[in-house]
């Protein structure tokens, strides 16, 4: 009978090292060693990346969940990474043009910004 049992439980080393993130529309996948080491953005990194691919590609990666912006008129728009900025982009069209915006996170959630006086 042995009892030598070595806690098998222990997570594997380096689990979290560095992030990374994958975007099926490139089929690619990158570390965030860049936006790390380099633009020094810490725990924003991910958001960073985020941004930077839309800036860059015309899309989010994967692990972002964008709020989207959609005009019900002139069918403008575009997506963030949180609800603040696209609200924000909502308000002001509709201040501009007098459309009605819609706000959309996942599938499931959608609200209105209406051209109401
Ligand atoms: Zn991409
Ligand atoms: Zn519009």
């Amino acid at each position: 009978m042995s009892d030598q049992f070595d806690g098998g439980n222990r997570p594997p080393d380096g689990i979290d090292d560095t992030p990374t993130v994958t975007c099926s529309r490139c089929d690619a996948e990158w570390d965030l060693e860049y936006e790390l080491e380099t633009l020094r953005v810490g725990n924003r990194a991910l958001e960073r990346f985020a941004l930077d691919h839309k800036r860059h590609t015309g899309h989010f990666p994967d692990e972002v969940r964008p709020w989207t912006a959609v005009c019900e008129r002139c069918s403008d728009g575009d997506e963030f990474l949180s609800e603040r900025p696209a609200r924000r982009w909502a308000e002001t069209h509709t201040r501009h043009t007098g459309h009605s915006v819609s706000l959309e996170h996942t599938d499931t959630e959608t609200t209105v910004v209406d051209a109401g006086e």
